[in-house]
């Protein structure tokens, strides 16, 4: 079979136009406090079988209730598997040139697709067999003929326990008053874009944002006012970042960070300023403020600028821009300040 013919989606075309893995639903503050539940987008299903009439059975049984995908080949499960990140794979074992334990490993040996959980469904039942399938990481067998009900049923079970452990690792990541990337999540990206930009000698912009005269705010309109305040600030920056890649996180009290991979000095000075003009907008009256009647940020802005930053670490963009940010402090705060990181010269 050939490109568009590979896989066939059971919805129609524009159900899936421009899709790669449609964003699950946001989580934000309100959601945390919410039980384990599959969120309101529907499932993702991709049944792979050498046999249309095997495919054909399947499709009716789970056709109702899930977003379906097909595939009558191990390499075309794989592509389909890469394109459209499916919650759930239902795979033949016996396939003429790759079979279902090959599709397996190499789903297990991708990290987008490493955590895809599969279904084995095979005419070869049997002890051995089956705990072949579950030890090479399957998370479960169905035997052939299959029996509807009891497709259903498992495909159920095992999609609950999919989104219930997204949901545990998106937790894991979230920061819980204000539903933005926590602290852990940012380590981890700017480890990985700090990387990427070495690699590649591409600009990293890191904007370390500090709210001015927040212990007042606090004092007099209350703690709670004050998270409510977090909430809110949290959700502008959010709003006004660009890219997809752009990453917005609470570094810790009331200062949050923005990782702008891609993004010279410039830009990312441009946006440190959009930012602070989004914040004033939002008018949220502050009479304490030493600046303003309205609550405000200081930003420090660092850059990694292309191959200009050898020697220095990741460690070195942050202490930057927390430099930046007292600056900015010291010149009257409610104002941004940024620099490039020099590179490191080793002393002899
Ligand atoms: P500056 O303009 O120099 O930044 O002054 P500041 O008052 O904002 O800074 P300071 O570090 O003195 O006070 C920070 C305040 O932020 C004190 C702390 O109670 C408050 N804060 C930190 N985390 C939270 C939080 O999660 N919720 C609330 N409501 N307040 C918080
Ligand atoms: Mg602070
Ligand atoms: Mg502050």
């Amino acid at each position: 079979m050939t490109d568009t013919s590979d896989f066939l989606p059971t919805q129609p075309p524009d159900a899936l136009a421009g899709a790669r893995r449609p964003d699950p639903a946001p989580l934000n503050a309100v959601d945390l406090a919410l039980p384990l539940v599959a969120p309101a987008r529907r499932a993702r299903v991709l049944l792979v079988d050498d046999q249309p009439m095997h495919l054909q059975v399947l499709r009716r049984a789970l056709v109702a209730d899930y977003q379906l995908f097909v595939a009558a080949s191990g390499p075309q499960a794989l592509r389909v598997c890469r394109e459209q990140q499916p919650d759930l794979v239902l795979l033949d074992v016996v396939m003429p040139d790759m079979d279902g334990f090959q599709v397996l490993q190499q789903l297990k040996g991708d990290p987008d697709t490493t955590d895809t959980p599969v279904i084995f469904v095979t005419a070869h039942g049997g002890d051995e067999i089956e705990t072949q399938c579950l030890m090479a990481g399957a998370v479960d067998f169905i035997s052939k003929p299959v029996n509807a009900s009891v497709v259903r049923a498992r495909v159920k079970t095992h999609l609950t326990l999919k989104f219930q452990s997204d949901l545990l690792r998106d937790l894991a990541f979230l920061d819980g008053l204000t539903g933005v990337s926590n602290r852990r999540q940012f380590d981890e990206r700017l480890a990985l874009e700090w990387g990427r930009a070495q690699r590649n000698g591409t600009p990293l912009s890191l904007i370390l944002l500090d709210v001015d005269f927040f212990k007042a705010y606090n004092d007099h309109y209350g703690h709670q006012a004050g998270d409510v305040c977090l909430q809110q600030l949290a959700s502008v920056l959010k709003a006004n970042l660009r890219r997809p890649t752009d990453l917005v996180a609470r570094y810790g009290g009331e200062e949050f960070v923005c990782l702008l991979p891609d993004a010279p000095l410039e830009e990312g000075l441009a946006m440190a300023h959009k930012l602070l003009q989004a914040v004033k907008q939002q008018a949220i009256a502050h009479q304490f403020s030493g600046v303003a009647d309205v609550v405000t940020v200081s930003l420090g802005v660092a850059t990694r600028q292309g191959e200009g930053s050898a020697g220095a670490t990741a460690a070195d963009l942050l202490a930057l821009a927390d430099a930046q940010l007292y600056h900015a402090k010291h010149a009257g705060r409610a104002q941004a300040c940024g620099a490039v990181l020099q590179p490191v010269v080793a002393a002899s």
